[in-house]
């Protein structure tokens, strides 16, 4: 069953909505199925856009957040503090590397990215420099739809091209890959030098940009640089954060700790909407002062929400007490001999995998319409976009419907494949 009414007074994501089917209703989550009202169940391969790293409906976390929500749902974070928060922050602390300590919470990840790049940006003012509020970011990134953010994404996306106008300019490069193309970032960095407060990158996978990965050195390469010009790092680990990659988090496999670290999607293990931007010591001593002004400017209403921050407790509780990491590894090796029946195919361009993600490349953008409608027909709900598709299931995805997803993409890509070569 489609829902027809839902075109009446919601408006979709993403969604023209004169030319799109209906969406599908949904009724309920378990494990890695989605419900929908019609009493199918689909495989989800997508882990609703990454979040729901222990598949849905965890009994640890749906117990955590039933517990919050009788004690105190919500309270204001202004002059006040709470356990959840305060837990959240010390554990947040003492996973990530380094000294990425000071933990400020939002409540979605464009809006972690916006406190990241103030963030950087107020750094420089409250040390008496001006000037500098530019960002150095990568063409093929991505780091979320608000105006912040969308500066920073790829310049060629439709959206900058429709607000250019109305978004700071920034500076962009091509990840360092090459000798010729780390020459061009240091060039890059020392021209706008006295223009840019910062340097940000999605370690290891541009996400929504493709699923487009590279590897450690590179992310070192431009930790080193940014580093070598005197520019924080801004890593945007919104999605590779919490196992994705097959590490807790994506910066880890360079060995790199970047100044400012942004934190959502899979925090809550996909419950509910919360964000962190975590800033290294020195960050955060700039803001440390006898001045009212040089305080942080930012604080959502929802801020540290109770509720979120149980959640994202009983979260790290399961990365600690169950083996995620292992299942990201196991993931990764099914996915790469799953999807390897795709290579050389006629009308496929690469096939990647890093950790629980897996990504199929087509020459051309596919009939992204036939595509889903063929994933739908076997019960599986896959999304392609561009011109790739691609699997991101919960790290706790039984091996066959991890199988059943596998064997969905290896039966309908070629057909769709072999039409545009
Ligand atoms: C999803 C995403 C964002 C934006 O997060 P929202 O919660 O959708 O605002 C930013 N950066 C990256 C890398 C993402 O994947």
């Amino acid at each position: 069953m489609t829902s027809d009414r839902s075109r009446k007074n919601l408006w979709r994501p993403y969604t023209q909505m004169r030319l799109a089917p209906p969406p599908l209703e949904a009724v309920a989550t378990r494990g890695s199925r989605i419900v929908l009202a019609d009493g199918r169940e689909l495989v989800d391969g997508i882990a609703s856009w990454w979040t729901a790293v222990h598949g849905y409906n965890h009994p640890h976390i749906a117990r955590a957040v039933a517990d919050q929500l009788a004690r105190m749902p919500h309270v204001m974070f202004g002059g006040l503090t709470h356990a959840p928060a305060e837990r959240l922050a010390a554990r947040l602390a003492a996973l990530l590397p380094g000294d990425l300590d000071h933990v400020f919470f939002t409540d979605s990840g464009s809006v972690a990215v916006e406190v990241a790049l103030k963030m950087a940006a107020q750094m420089w003012l409250n040390r008496g420099v001006s000037g500098r509020t530019r960002v150095l970011a990568f063409r093929g990134g991505y780091h979320g739809d608000t105006m912040g953010a969308m500066s920073v994404c790829d310049p060629e996306e439709g959206m900058h091209r429709r607000f250019g106008a109305y978004l700071p300019s920034q500076v962009f490069c091509d990840l360092p890959r090459s000798q010729a193309e780390t020459e061009a970032l240091d060039a890059a960095l020392a021209a706008h030098r006295e223009t840019l407060a910062a340097v940000i990158v999605e370690p290891l996978v541009q996400g929504a940009g493709g699923m487009i990965l590279h590897p450690p050195e590179v992310l070192a390469t431009i930790a080193r640089l940014a580093r070598r010009h005197g520019l924080p790092l801004i890593a945007d680990e919104i999605f590779t954060g919490f196992g994705r990659t097959g590490s807790l988090f994506a910066c880890q496999q360079a060995g790199i700790v970047p100044d400012i670290m942004c934190l959502s999607k899979a925090l809550t293990g996909g419950t509910m909407a919360l964000a962190a931007t975590v800033a290294r010591t020195e960050v955060f001593e700039a803001f440390w002062s006898e001045d009212p002004a040089a305080a942080l400017m930012h604080g959502p209403t929802f801020m540290a929400n109770p509720l979120a921050c149980a959640a994202a407790n009983a979260s790290l509780d399961l990365f600690d007490s169950e083996p995620r990491l292992d299942q990201a590894g196991a993931i990764a090796r099914r996915l790469t001999e799953g999807l390897a029946e795709l290579k050389g195919l006629p009308g496929i361009a690469d096939i990647r995998v890093l950790g629980a993600i897996g990504a199929v490349q087509f020459t051309a953008a596919p009939d992204l319409a036939a595509l889903k409608a063929a994933f739908l027909a076997r019960d599986v709900w896959v999304r392609p976009f561009g011109d790739i598709v691609y699997l991101t299931p919960a790290l706790t995805i039984p091996e066959a419907d991890l199988d059943r997803l596998i064997a969905a993409l290896v039966a309908v890509i070629p057909g769709q494949a072999a039409a545009l070569s």
